[in-house]
C-alpha cells in the first residue's frame, strides 16, 4: 500500500506546468525543497545556494529573500515535472543520516539526538500511526475491562479512538451535543486556535484543507467531528449527558459512574478527559446589571450587538480575540482589563491559506510531514529557556533572566511599533510583569489597531460594582452598558469541578487535592485505582508545543496501563504513593524555578490561592515524551485478579 504521506498522484487538473507553478507561489519554500529531496533522491539540493536563513515560530519561509524563493521555485518546478512524468512514484525511504541532515537544514541548527526519535515519531514518515494502540491480545480479557471516558473533547476523543483500536469496550459520556470540548463551547466571535493548525491536529489525522493557518472555531469543531466519524467512535458516545461523579468499589474493583438525572454506568476503568478550562469563571461582583450578560464560553448569539454599548470585563487570550471581532459593529466597546498581556507578532494569525498549500499537502511527498516538523520544532522546549528564572539576574520584577529580558525587549519593540500615532496607549498596553509570565499571546496587529478605534476604550482596571445599566470599574469610573461580556476565563484551579470522584476508602478526590491538584505524570492518583486523567494536573503547556502532542503522549501511556491490566488479568492498579509524592515534589521544585510562579505576577489563573502553580508542566516536552513512552509496572501497586467483570 502506498505510504499516505508520499503524495497523491496528480489529476489532470493539477498536473499542468502552469498549475504546478501557480501552486508553488503559496508554499513554504524550505519545506518544498525537502520534498524535492524525496522526489528526486538528490541530497545535493541541501548543498545548494538556497537554504533557510533562520528560525522563528510560524516563520515558514526561513527568512529567504524573494530572489532565493524564485530560484527555489524554478528548481522545484523541474523536480516536480520530472517526478510527474515518471508517474509520481513513491519515493524511496530516506536513511537516518540524511533525515537528520534534512532536519538540521530545515531549522538551521543541529537538532539534538535526544529529540530526533521523538520528532521522527511525530512525523510518521513511514506512513504508520506510531502511537496507535495495539489490539489487546486476549479479547476475553479486554471484555472484562469496560472503560468510561468522561468528555469528548480533543483528549477524550483521542482516548476513544485508541480504545476502539485496542478493542476495549467503552462508552464516552459528553455533556454537550457534539464533540470538540472547548472547540464546541467557545463559539464567541473571533475564537481561533493559536498553534499552527497543520500541527494542531492529531499526528495520525492530518488535514490538507485548513482554510486558515490558525483556524477558527467552526472549522476546528468540524475537524473533530469528521475524525470522530472516520474512526467509528460516534455510536459509543452518549451526548447531552453529564457525569456528576464516580465511585470506586474495592470489593468488585468497579467504578460506578453517576449521570445527571440518575442513571449509572459500570466500568473497570475511567478516563477523565474534562480538561482544565471547562468551567467558566465569573467573578462575584456586587450589584445587578439588567441587560444581557454572558460569559464568552456561553456566547449568546440572540443578542444583537449592532450599535450597542458593550462592556467587556477581562481581556486575556479570549477577550483579546473577541474585541477585534466585534469592534466594527458595536456602538461602543469598553474593555476593562486588569493586567496587560505580553504578545508577539504572527503575521499569519488571521491569514487565509492559499490554494497552493492544500495542493502541496496532497501531492508533494512528505511536504505535510516536514511542515508539521517546521511548526513543532521552534515551539518545542525553546520557550522554556525564556521562562526559566536565573536567580542571580537582577530586577526580577522586570525580567527573570537574560533570555527573558531579551524576550521582553522584542515583545516591547513590536507592541510599541504598532502604536505609531497613539503613544498615549503605550503605558496601558505594556505589561508590568516579566515576559511570558502569563499566557503569551500572538497577533497580527489586530488587537492594538482595535484599541485605536474611536469607539473602543481600553480601561486598565478591574470591576467593582454593577448597576442596572452600567459597570463601575475599580477606579470608580462608570461605563454605561447595554450588554456585558465576561471574558474572565475559567476555574482552572478547581480541577474536575463539580464532579465528585470517590476512590478507595471513600476518599473524595477534590477534597484530597484541596488547592493542590496533583497526579503521577499528571495522570494517576493513589487511592483511585484504574482512574486516569487526561490534560490533568501539571500537563498544561505555557511555553509552546501543542496540547494535542501532550495528549497523544498521555493516551499512549493510559492505553499501555489498560493493556497491562488486561494482560496480567489484574483487577486494579494505582500509582505507588512514594512515586506520586516524589513526582509532585520534583514538579513543584522545578515549577518554582519558572517565571509562571514569579511573586511579581499578581493575577494569574496559573496560580492557586497560595500562589502555587499546579496546572502547568515545567518539564521539557522531550522529557514528558520519554517518561510516558513506556509504563514502568514498578511505579504501580497491582491488585491481581479474582473479580468478575462489572
Ligand atoms: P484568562 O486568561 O484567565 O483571562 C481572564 C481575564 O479576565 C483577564 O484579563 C483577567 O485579568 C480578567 N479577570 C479575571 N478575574 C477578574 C476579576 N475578578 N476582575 C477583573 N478582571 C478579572 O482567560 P481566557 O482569556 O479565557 O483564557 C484562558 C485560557 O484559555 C488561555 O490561557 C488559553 O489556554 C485558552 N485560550 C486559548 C485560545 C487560543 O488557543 N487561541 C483562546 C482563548 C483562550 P488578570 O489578567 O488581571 O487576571
Amino acid at each position: 500500500m502506498r505510504n499516505p504521506h508520499a503524495g497523491r498522484p496528480f489529476s489532470a487538473a493539477d498536473a499542468s506546468d502552469d498549475a504546478i507553478a501557480r501552486a508553488l507561489e503559496d508554499v513554504s519554500i524550505p519545506t518544498l525543497l525537502l520534498s524535492c529531496v524525496h522526489m528526486s533522491g538528490d541530497a545535493r539540493i541541501l548543498d545548494g545556494p538556497v537554504r533557510p536563513q533562520g528560525l522563528f515560530l510560524n516563520e515558514v519561509q526561513g527568512f529567504l529573500s524573494e530572489e532565493d524563493k524564485a530560484r527555489a521555485r524554478a528548481l522545484a518546478l523541474d523536480v516536480i515535472r520530472a517526478w510527474r512524468d515518471r508517474g509520481c512514484p513513491e519515493p524511496e525511504p530516506v536513511g537516518p543520516d540524511l533525515l537528520k541532515r534534512m532536519m538540521d537544514w530545515l531549522v538551521c541548527e543541529s537538532v539534538p539526538d535526544e529529540y530526533v526519535q521523538m520528532l521522527l515519531e511525530e512525523m510518521e514518515l513511514d506512513g504508520s500511526d506510531a502511537r496507535a494502540a495495539a489490539p489487546v491480545a486476549d479479547r476475553a480479557a479486554a471484555g472484562e475491562l469496560p472503560v468510561v471516558v468522561i468528555g469528548c473533547g480533543m483528549s477524550g476523543l483521542l482516548a476513544a479512538i485508541r480504545l476502539q483500536q485496542a478493542g476495549f469496550p467503552y462508552v464516552v459520556v459528553e455533556k454537550n451535543a457534539g464533540p470538540g470540548g472547548t472547540w464546541w463551547e467557545n463559539r464567541y466571535p473571533g475564537a481561533r486556535v493559536d498553534v499552527g493548525n497543520h500541527f494542531y491536529c492529531y499526528s495520525f489525522e492530518p488535514n490538507d484543507d485548513w482554510t486558515e493557518f490558525f483556524a477558527r472555531q467552526p472549522e476546528l469543531q468540524a475537524y473533530f467531528q469528521r475524525v470522530m466519524e472516520g474512526h467509528g467512535v460516534a455510536p459509543n458516545v452518549r451526548w447531552n449527558t453529564e457525569v456528576v461523579g464516580a465511585t470506586w468499589d474495592d470489593a468488585t474493583a468497579t467504578w460506578t459512574v453517576t449521570l445527571a438525572g440518575g442513571g449509572t454506568l459500570l466500568a473497570r476503568a475511567v478516563i477523565c478527559a474534562v480538561g482544565q478550562l471547562n468551567r467558566p469563571f465569573v467573578p462575584d461582583v456586587p450589584g445587578r446589571f439588567d441587560g444581557p450578560s454572558f460569559h464568552t464560553a456561553r456566547w449568546d448569539d440572540s443578542v444583537d450587538l449592532a450599535g450597542r454599548r458593550v462592556v467587556m470585563i477581562g481581556a486575556g487570550a479570549t477577550g483579546f480575540q473577541v474585541a477585534p471581532a466585534i469592534a466594527d459593529r458595536v456602538g461602543q466597546l469598553s474593555i476593562l482589563q486588569r493586567s496587560a498581556q505580553w504578545m508577539f507578532p504572527n503575521p499569519n494569525y488571521r491569514a487565509s491559506v492559499g490554494p497552493g498549500v492544500p495542493w502541496a499537502l496532497r501531492h508533494l511527498p512528505f511536504y505535510g510531514r516536514w511542515y508539521r516538523f517546521l511548526l513543532f520544532w521552534p515551539s518545542c522546549d525553546k520557550g522554556l529557556a525564556a521562562a526559566k528564572v536565573d536567580p542571580s539576574w537582577p530586577g526580577q520584577a522586570r525580567s527573570v533572566s537574560e533570555v527573558n529580558e531579551f524576550a521582553r525587549a522584542m515583545f516591547t519593540e513590536w507592541i510599541t511599533s504598532q502604536l505609531g500615532d497613539r503613544p498615549d496607549l503605550v503605558e496601558q498596553v505594556l505589561p508590568d510583569y516579566p515576559a511570558t509570565g502569563k499566557r503569551t499571546l500572538q497577533d497580527d496587529g489586530s488587537w492594538l489597531s482595535t484599541l485605536k478605534r474611536p469607539n473602543v476604550e481600553l480601561v486598565r482596571a478591574g470591576v467593582s460594582r454593577l448597576e442596572a445599566d452600567r459597570v463601575i470599574d475599580s477606579n470608580g469610573v462608570e461605563h454605561p452598558a447595554d450588554v456585558l461580556v465576561w471574558a474572565t476565563g475559567f476555574r482552572a484551579n478547581e480541577l474536575l469541578l463539580p464532579m465528585r470522584i470517590v476512590g478507595r476508602d471513600g476518599v473524595d478526590l477534590r477534597k484530597h487535592w484541596g488547592t493542590r491538584p496533583r497526579a503521577y505524570l499528571g495522570m494517576t492518583v493513589p487511592g483511585f485505582p484504574n482512574f486516569f486523567l487526561l490534560y490533568g494536573p501539571s500537563t498544561n503547556l505555557a511555553s509552546g508545543g501543542s496540547l494535542i502532542f501532550h495528549s497523544e503522549c498521555q493516551v499512549r501511556y493510559v492505553m499501555q496501563c489498560l493493556q497491562m491490566l488486561a494482560a496480567r488479568g489484574a483487577a486494579a492498579m494505582e500509582p505507588r504513593v512514594d512515586r506520586y509524592d516524589d513526582w509532585y515534589a520534583r514538579t513543584q521544585a522545578e515549577m518554582k524555578t519558572m517565571v509562571w510562579a514569579s511573586p511579581h505576577i499578581e493575577h494569574s489563573f496559573y496560580k492557586n490561592a497560595e500562589g502555587e502553580v499546579n496546572g502547568l508542566s515545567p518539564w521539557r516536552l522531550v522529557d514528558f515524551w520519554s517518561w510516558t513512552r513506556t509504563v514502568d509496572p514498578g511505579d504501580y501497586a497491582w491488585r491481581e485478579g479474582g473479580v468478575s467483570p462489572p
